[in-house]
């Protein structure tokens, strides 16, 4: 089971501020920006190489939360960097899938 799904289960704490039937959303322990959120899926899938054409719904949502979650904060407007690491390349740590949503700060591009 992975770090996530223990964040989940109420097993290990975090600062949770979104839940519903499919996905969960709490502040990142390491914050890389002044507005650092994870939104991540109640099923398990490992990566973004992982989901499948059967999770299109799912992956939608989690979408579509990170924009709410983005317009609740108060930081659409001034804008927002939602990020899926996939893999060893992009720096993938915890093999749970899941969004960073990352507001706060004037973002560089290309990213690192
Ligand atoms: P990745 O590098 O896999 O894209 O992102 C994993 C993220 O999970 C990192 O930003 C890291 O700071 C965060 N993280 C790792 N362990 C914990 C934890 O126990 N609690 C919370 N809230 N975030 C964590």
């Amino acid at each position: 089971m992975t770090l996530f799904s223990k964040i989940i289960r109420r097993e290990i704490p975090a600062k949770i501020i979104h839940e519903d039937e499919h996905c969960l959303a709490f502040h990142d322990i390491a914050p890389q920006a002044p507005q650092h959120v994870l939104v991540i899926p109640k099923k398990e899938i490992r990566s973004m190489a992982e989901a499948r054409p059967e999770d299109q719904a799912l992956l939608g949502h989690l979408m579509l939360t990170a924009s709410k979650l983005a317009r609740d904060m108060g930081v659409d407007e001034e804008g927002y960097r939602i990020v899926v690491n996939t893999n060893r390349a992009a720096g993938q740590t915890v093999f749970h899938l899941h969004l960073h949503l990352l507001a706060g700060r004037d973002l560089n591009w290309p990213p690192g």
